[in-house]
């Protein structure tokens, strides 16, 4: 495709998994469009590089921390043999199949970095790195959160010292023998610094990971029973967990309400029964954060290499001189190698004038250029517990409406209140992690806040009164962006084949309440005999359904009064009260000490 000087409606930056959706979607609106990729190939950070190239990506042994059910698209499922958490290999496949299969490549161009992006007038242009250029109406920028490695340990003093090698995770693509025998240390609380220490303890002589701000680790499989097509299983992927039926028994973002006074829900409580405080009791990886108040690492492998003694806990880095680094609690170490899993900086380089750029939370759903809505962003935000995948194809659909006119944009000052307020709350929520994240969302709501914008939020209540058992179905499913095509029928095979993949046997609410079960009554799941496992049968049965019972009222009321709606109108009430900039002070002071240390 030659597309000099041409003309599109919409200019695409980025040919990864958000580019390729901004792609199918804004095509699917009617629109014209071209993607232009800097990269030899499409996917972005799925794609393998066996050589660094200064960008984030996967390494060989990549496998996805979120699981199918969130990650596949909509209208696009997985194929029924990938495993719940799939090789890089396989997504990256997937990417390619859905790029294939929506013909999406005729519209993208590899080899080809945006270079120069400037608007004069109505009209965006943007300049490649061939030298061609690209007029359009309307501009997505997917450019993705993995470009720019945050090194802020060049500048950092206490390494001032240090002569012992320093990379940044980045640089590490897969193991080799240059890291046998090794004393390694890593720094970093996130999913790749848990990748890269399960993976180094097979081969470095001693492994540390310091957490500096402490961490919630949650596994990526909870050891609840299930029955999946009939048969039994010890175990549920935790991604599963998340119906609108344990939202209304266990609605988490409520423990948001009073920050310093955590409400410890149900599922909450049964985590830290199951694995001590923050999910794992690691008196040097602690912190405060309420739970759903911080980014969750779904990497917990590296708490049992903590208890097998694999890796040694620690806080944080005094200082280093030469190879001998000094951590806060006053021990020392020699280390051949300091690895820092320090993430990301959100860059735009490309535009002309940097008021396009700007923070991710100055935008409107953390997505649309307040001053400029001809501008989006696809792939900023992320999800606390969720996937990239789908918050960027709901960001796709709502861009794709948006740009086409099959909806509006809220008025300026309906934007300016609503980016106020999610400013505001995400300081307060997420104040544990929020300077070091941004656009960290609680995935579920935000998703439902972007569907009702977008028209696409699923009518449960026309559902309920034409088929309740469907409703049921619906209601009690794991999440899976298919919810968002409940409303047009055409799809409800295909939504129903994948609700009962993940739980054929979801007519029992089982698996919602469990976590709640387990808290009242633990010492009746530990029998082994037949009897015994009988007898919990029948009593866990009776559990289950004295707890629906139990819980009806409450249930009906949350069906009538949804506590997201509650919290949103209460979230309001607390802005113009005043009370939220109080608990703001009264979260700063408090994590104040933390976010220095
Ligand atoms: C190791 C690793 C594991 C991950 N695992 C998960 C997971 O399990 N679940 C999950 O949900 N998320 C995961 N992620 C997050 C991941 O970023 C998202 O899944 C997703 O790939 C983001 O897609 P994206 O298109 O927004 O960004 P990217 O994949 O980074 O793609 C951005 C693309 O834009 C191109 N580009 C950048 N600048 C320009 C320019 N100026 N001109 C042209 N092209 C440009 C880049 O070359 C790249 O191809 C993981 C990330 C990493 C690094």
């Amino acid at each position: 495709m030659s597309a000099v000087d041409q003309q599109f409606d919409v200019v695409i930056v980025g040919g990864g998994l958000s580019g390729l959706l901004a792609c199918k979607y804004i095509k699917a609106a009617g629109l014209t469009c071209v993607v232009l990729e800097a990269t030899d190939d499409i996917g972005g950070v799925w794609k393998y590089r066996d050589r660094p190239n200064g960008k984030g990506g996967v390494t060989f042994s990549t496998v996805s921390t979120s699981s199918k059910s969130v990650n596949e698209f909509s209208d696009f499922p997985m194929p029924d043999d990938y495993p719940p958490f799939q090789r890089h290999t396989q997504v990256f496949k997937y990417l390619n199949d859905y790029a294939d299969h929506f013909n999406l490549r005729d519209s993208i161009l590899l080899n080809r970095e945006a270079t120069r992006i400037g608007k004069t007038g109505e009209l965006w242009t943007t300049k490649d790195s061939e030298g061609d250029s690209y007029q359009s109406r309307q501009l997505i920028v997917c450019s993705g959160m993995h470009q720019f490695p945050n090194k802020n340990y060049e500048q950092d003093p206490r390494y001032r010292h240090a002569t012992v090698s320093m990379i940044h995770s980045s640089s590490y693509k897969r193991l080799t023998d240059d890291y046998f025998g090794k004393d390694i240390v890593i720094m970093g609380g996130g999913e790749t610094a848990s990748d890269l220490a399960t993976e180094l303890t097979h081969a470095a002589d001693s492994v540390t990971v310091c957490i500096p701000h402490g961490q919630w680790l949650f596994p990526a499989v909870t050891p609840v029973e299930v029955r999946t097509n009939g048969a039994r299983r010890a175990t549920m992927v935790s991604d599963t967990f998340s119906s609108r039926l344990r939202r209304l028994v266990d609605p988490t973002f409520a423990t948001f309400e009073s920050h310093l006074q955590t409400k410890a829900h149900f599922t909450s409580r049964t985590f830290e029964k199951w694995g001590g405080k923050n999910g794992h009791g690691i008196a040097e990886w602690e912190n405060d954060a309420p739970y759903y108040g911080q980014f969750f690492n779904k990497n917990a492998q590296i708490v049992e290499l903590v208890h097998r003694g694999q890796i040694e806990p620690k806080r944080s880095i005094r200082s280093v001189i030469g190879d001998m680094v000094e951590f806060c609690d006053g021990s020392k170490k020699r280390a051949d190698l300091i690895i820092f899993c320090s993430g990301y900086i959100t860059r735009f380089p490309f535009f002309a004038d940097e008021k396009y750029g700007g923070a991710i939370n100055d935008r409107f759903k953390f997505v649309v250029h307040n001053d400029d809505p001809s501008l989006a962003f696809i792939g900023f935000t992320r999800p606390l517990v969720g996937s990239f995948m789908g918050l960027s194809e709901m960001q796709s659909l709502y861009v794709s409406k948006l740009f086409s006119g099959q909806i509006a944009l809220p008025e300026k000052a309906v934007r300016d209140e609503s980016i106020a307020e999610e400013k505001l709350f995400q300081e307060l929520i997420f104040s544990a992690t929020t300077n070091r994240i941004e656009g960290l969302v609680n995935f579920q709501s935000y998703m439902d806040d972007l569907a009702s914008l977008a028209g696409v939020r699923p009518d449960y209540w026309k559902l309920f009164f034409k088929n309740p058992v469907k409703w049921y179905f619906a209601i009690s499913a794991a999440h899976n962006n298919c919810q968002f095509l409940l409303n047009d029928e055409t799809f409800h095979d295909e939504i129903f084949r994948r609700y009962r993949n993940y739980h054929r046997d979801n007519l029992k609410v089982r698996v919602h309440i469990y976590p709640l079960i387990v808290n009242l009554v633990p010492a009746l799941f530990n029998g082994k005999s037949r009897i015994v496992m009988a007898i919990q049968d029948a009593l866990r049965t009776a559990l289950d359904y004295s707890l629906i019972l139990l819980l009806s009222p409450v249930l009906l009321f949350r069906v009538f009064f949804p506590p997201d709606r509650r919290w949103k109108r209460k979230k309001r009430r607390m802005i113009r009260s005043g009370r939220a900039g109080i608990l703001l002070e009264q979260v700063r002071a408090k994590y104040a000490s933390e976010m220095d240390s």
